[in-house]
């Protein structure tokens, strides 16, 4: 089977969760399988064109790979979490949700100036929080490498969202 249709297979869509109306994607029953975690670590790293001198990964689920990725490449992994939780000082960016607003954070030593930067989540969806992120790279005197995600929900457009910062956005499986 193919990493794409064996990655279709183990990801679970639960309906109305957490509210009515999101198919939520559960990639929980990928880590039950470590050959299949390996191949995505192995795959997402082949699809970034360059060798990024560090790894974000965006709370909670895009810690994951994000930390596997990072140690195969032997980067610095660096957490991107939402605003309160970081112990040290912080940079913050604050964006719109469709209900409200949120605030992301990441530590303000974290980044070295013009450090080339891969920016990983789970799942891309509207692009809000990885364009968030994207900023906070920014604000860090740290350069945009790219984007990699393991779902796309392609009909949300995310993509378009990401753009002004890479055109080097990839996912592994899209809906
Ligand atoms: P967005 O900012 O709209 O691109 O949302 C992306 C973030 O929300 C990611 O951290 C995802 O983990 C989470 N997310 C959004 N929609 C879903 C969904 N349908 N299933 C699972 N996670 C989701």
């Amino acid at each position: 089977m193919n990493l794409r249709e064996e990655i279709n297979q183990t990801i679970r869509s639960i309906p109305d969760f957490p509210k009515p109306g999101i198919l939520f994607k559960d990639i929980t029953p990928l880590f039950e399988n470590q050959k299949l975690c390996t191949r995505m670590v192995e795959e997402m790293i082949a699809q970034t064109p360059v060798k990024p001198d560090a790894i974000i990964g965006i709370e909670s689920r895009g810690f994951l790979f994000g930390f596997l990725m990072a140690n195969k490449l032997d980067v610095p992994f660096v957490l991107v979490r939402k605003a309160g939780k970081l112990p040290y000082k912080t940079l913050s960016f604050k964006y719109d949700l469709e209900y409200g607003s949120s605030a992301i954070e990441i530590h303000e030593d974290a980044l070295k100036k013009n450090w080339k930067v891969l920016i990983h989540d789970d799942l891309l969806a509207t692009g809000g929080t990885a364009a968030a992120a994207a900023e906070l790279v920014k604000m860090s005197g740290a350069q945009v490498a790219g984007f990699s995600f393991i779902v796309e929900l392609e009909f949300l457009k995310g993509k378009e969202k990401l753009k002004s910062h890479s055109n080097n956005i990839t996912c592994l499986v899209q809906y």
